[in-house]
């Protein structure tokens, strides 16, 4: 019964990869909102389109909502639990009317345990059988008659691709008056065995079901479930012909999850996606870089000067540039793993890799993070959306910080150029030896910090692998856009928020002192002698190191100075730390500053000579000896410094406690590390 604002509410219900979100975008056009489900992060599209009947006088409007994919009703994941929730929570707005079950009709048995279980929740459905151009192109027939008569629904075979048989679903749609939704005892049974373990308040009337019901066995169920489908599965699909596509796929597959040679496929294939992350979007990300210095250069130039001036050129224009910066590689990984996931590709990473991840807590999806946590853990952390089971998910999110990012190699070229002699013709280049060691640490404490995390992070869901492989398919452009610019936008507008007002804190942090102080340096640097005696370049320089010396930031550095004395850093040092959470490589324009070197980069040598020859005020030693600089760079591995990365794991889990935990453990390690870099050399 289509409910009284005479709108009908259809949900798309469907596996993952079933091509529901093909056949939402090809149901609903352009007219499309996304949102999120109340009170949670997962993302709920929903469109509203008129339908015609041919044969009725008024069209309908028909409002379509994409649920998330799911395998079965007993949830799994976050994910799982929305779909479950939003079909039979029926107090909710947009309750639906009428389940649209997408099943993909080349991996028949699997749509078919979900479809059951709907169908036995007692929830009105409509069946789009789809993908049948795959199955027929593939030399398989399908009985559209027997399958809709051995579910009790309708059934309507299309292709949402090719955008084929969507019309006489439209028209079933513009006319059904579906049945109410039945309280079934399977929904019952249902809502009796998960509801315990949501830990959310859901509807009294859902509750009251519950008490309704009795346990089920889930693995039981799912297996009487298999064992009719697999009974009957040959009337509905036949196989008159030779299959021609399944052969391909299968002859790829033979190398493809071939544990030798897939592996050295996905060694190779990562390091173009690789290459392509850091040459792709050095252009784009330069241009960046300069458009916004630019920008707040004209602004100095043009508003008058002043506080106001100063916060908007300091803080808020490079706080939106630090963010704007990452849309090239975020859009450019986005758009490698598009197309791995489209093709099918992707299916078989994680099958070969799974095996070797799993005794860590991970699976075989969460080497994708992995890796391109080595170019930024931005988009990396984002990328572990494609895990579905949530502790495996926020393990990876957890660990991925700890793959040393681009960020931190300025740093490391730096201390290295410093602390490390350059070596003659040996076999050995210690300096390119310490820097892969920085690096395979990072990945060493990831993988230990996984499994300390798996011991403690209780997880009510089974993780299973039953993974049926795809058959290749050439990726759809017009998907790999929109998800390069989807995920763009996610960032740019949630995770930026929080960066945009720590820069601005960082910035006061550095460009304020206690009321009085910066006045009484500018006026001794002014003097007539000072700046005969220095000239009035290094005058300048010198005047913004002891600003920074003396401003808050400054204090902090100090202050901190007794924790981070044990590892031979001093105040200095301090502040680095301090003002590296903009981003890492802030540590070298900070020591710049610091040792008024002007405008250097990590590979200036009158910021190298300054910093060699600096001592300890303390102990009087090199404060850029040998021990301290291995801790400090040891620091750089492994402390969680950066507030871009702390604002997308809080976006990605929805609290805070992840990424203050990480800031806490992961500062833990930096120090341990650096202390033992104290002791040991
Ligand atoms: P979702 O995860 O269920 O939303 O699936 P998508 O809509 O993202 O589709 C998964 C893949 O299947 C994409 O590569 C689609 O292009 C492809 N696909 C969707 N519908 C069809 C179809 O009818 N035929 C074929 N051959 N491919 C399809």
């Amino acid at each position: 019964m289509a409910t009284t604002d005479n709108i009908l509410h259809v949900a798309l219900v469907g596996n993952p990869n079933c091509g529901k979100s093909t056949l939402f975008n090809a149901l609903t056009g352009l007219n499309q909102k996304t949102g999120n489900f109340p009170g949670v992060t997962v993302e709920k599209h929903s469109g509203k389109v008129r339908i015609h009947a041919p044969q009725a006088k008024a069209a309908r409007t028909v409002n379509f909502i994409d649920l998330p994919g799911t395998y079965s009703l007993f949830p799994k994941s976050p994910d799982e639990e929305e779909t479950l929730l939003a079909l039979l929570q029926r107090e909710q707005s947009e309750a639906p009317d009428l389940v649209l079950l997408v099943a993909d009709a080349s991996n028949l048995k699997r749509s078919l345990l979900l479809a059951t279980q709907v169908i036995d929740a007692g929830l009105p459905v409509v069946m789009a059988l789809n993908m049948v151009d795959l199955l027929e192109e593939s030399g398989f027939n399908v009985n559209v008659q027997a399958l809709s008569e051995a579910l009790g629904v309708p059934v309507f075979a299309l292709s949402a691709r090719e955008k084929k048989g969507l019309t006489q679903l439209k028209h079933y749609l513009a006319a059904v008056q579906p049945e109410p939704v039945k309280e079934s005892a399977f929904q019952k049974n249902l809502l009796h065995t998960v509801l315990p373990q949501l830990d959310r308040k859901v509807s009294d009337d859902l509750q009251k079901q519950a008490s309704a019901g009795v346990p089920v066995d889930v693995q039981a169920d799912t297996l009487e479930r298999y064992g009719s489908i697999e009974k009957n599965i040959k009337s509905f699909i036949t196989n008159p012909k030779p299959l021609k596509a399944l052969g391909l796929t299968h002859r790829i597959d033979a190398v493809v999850t071939h544990p030798l040679s897939g592996l050295l496929l996905f060694l190779t294939v990562m390091f173009f996606i690789f290459q392509a992350i850091f040459s792709w979007s050095e252009a784009p990300m330069n241009l960046i870089d300069e458009a916004f210095a630019q920008l707040s250069d004209t602004l100095r130039a043009q508003l008058p000067p002043g506080p106001f001036s100063d916060l908007l050129s300091e803080g808020i224009v490079p706080g939106l540039g630090g963010i704007v910066i990452f849309i090239p590689q975020i859009a450019i990984l986005f758009g490698c793993i598009a197309i791995l996931e489209d093709s099918g590709y992707m299916a078989r990473v994680s099958f070969i890799l799974d095996k070797l991840l799993r005794p860590f807590g991970i699976n075989g999806k969460s080497v994708i993070p992995l890796i391109s946590g080595v170019a930024c853990a931005v988009p990396a952390i984002m990328s572990a959306r494609t895990i579905k089971h949530s502790r495996e998910r926020l393990l990876t999110i957890f660990i991925t910080p700890l793959m040393s990012c681009s960020a931190r190699l300025p740093v490391y070229t730096l201390l290295i150029a410093i602390a490390v002699p350059e070596e003659g013709a040996g076999t050995f280049n210690t300096r390119g030896l310490i820097l892969m060691a920085l690096y395979l640490l990072g990945f060493a404490a990831a993988l230990l910090t996984a499994l300390l995390m798996k011991l403690w992070v209780k997880s009510r869901e089974r993780s299973t692998f039953i993974m049926e492989l795809p058959v290749y398919r050439l990726p759809q452009w017009r998907v790999v856009l929109f998800t390069m610019y989807e995920k763009a936008k996610i960032f740019v507008f949630d995770a930026g928020k929080i960066i945009v007002a720590i820069s601005i804190v960082l910035w006061v942090l550095a460009s304020y002192s206690l009321p009085g102080r910066f006045e009484a340096l500018e006026q001794k640097y002014s003097t007539a002698q000072v700046v005969q005696q220095l000239g009035a370049e290094e005058a300048a320089a010198q005047l913004e190191a002891e600003k920074l010396r003396n401003s808050f930031a400054g204090m902090l550095g100090r202050a901190i100075e007794p924790v981070i004395e044990p590892l031979g850093f001093d105040w200095k040092i301090g502040i680095a730390l301090i003002t590296s959470f903009a981003a890492r490589e802030v540590f070298v324009g900070t020591m710049a500053t610091i040792y008024s070197a002007g405008d250097a980069d990590e590979n200036s040598l009158a910021l190298r000579q300054k910093m060699m020859i600096d001592t300890h005020h303390h102990s009087g030693r090199k404060l850029f000896d040998f021990p301290t600089s291995l801790g400090l760079m040891l620091f750089y591995a492994f402390a969680m410094q950066c507030m871009s990365t702390m604002a997308v794991v809080k976006r990605e889990t929805g609290t805070w406690k992840w990424p203050l935990l990480q800031f806490v453990w992961f500062g833990a390690l930096a120090w341990i590390a650096a202390f033992v870099a104290q002791l040991a050399f």
